[in-house]
């Protein structure tokens, strides 16, 4: 969904949508939507800058970092955004802006991509690593086993360095 700034009225309006999951390609390939996506906001424009608010919902699935298994986790993810044309960019004009310059964008000066926006805001509140519980034991890096169903022999076979060394002074005393 775009926004075409000449359809605001009084240079405002605001917006709501809902996508289905797969409507939109979020390019990370760990997450994957589960749910409808819901987006809804304003668009204010003052003077060549535009203002855009809201907040985007859905849920969505990553692995676990530990074990692999599917986490689903919901996004609740609010946004405030300025925009400028790129002329004004390169003009100067984001010099004065200080503190909000992390959150400025450019656009075309015709129409804001919502689409962007939406898949920006997806991807920036899914955490760099998911747990299915804090508590999860992982897989066992020998032989695969998933540690939270099962158990296996690699961890208890592997020798204890202090255990070694007592073991080699044993044999030698022998
Ligand atoms: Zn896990
Ligand atoms: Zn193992």
């Amino acid at each position: 969904m775009r926004i075409e700034l000449e359809n605001l009225e009084d240079g405002k309006g605001s917006f709501a949508h809902t996508y289905q999951p797969e409507e939109l390609n979020l390019v990370d390939e760990r997450v994957r939507v589960t749910q409808p996506i819901s987006v809804n906001g304003q668009v204010m424009k003052s003077g060549s800058e535009i203002q855009i608010s809201g907040r985007v919902e859905t849920r969505v699935n990553v692995e676990c970092d530990r074990c692999l298994k599917m986490v689903e986790l919901p996004v609740s993810a609010g946004f405030k955004l300025q925009y400028i044309t790129g002329q004004d960019y390169e003009a100067g004009h984001a010099a004065e802006l200080t503190a909000d310059e992390m959150a400025l964008s450019v656009f075309d000066g015709e129409a804001i991509d919502v689409d962007e926006i939406v898949r920006e805001q997806i991807l920036l509140s899914v955490p760099d690593r998911a747990l299915c519980d804090e508590n999860c034991r992982g897989i066992c890096s020998m032989c695969g086993t998933n540690l939270n169903s099962g158990s296996c022999e690699c961890k208890s076979s592997e020798v204890d360095p202090r255990w070694a060394a007592l073991k080699n002074f044993k044999n030698g005393e022998a």
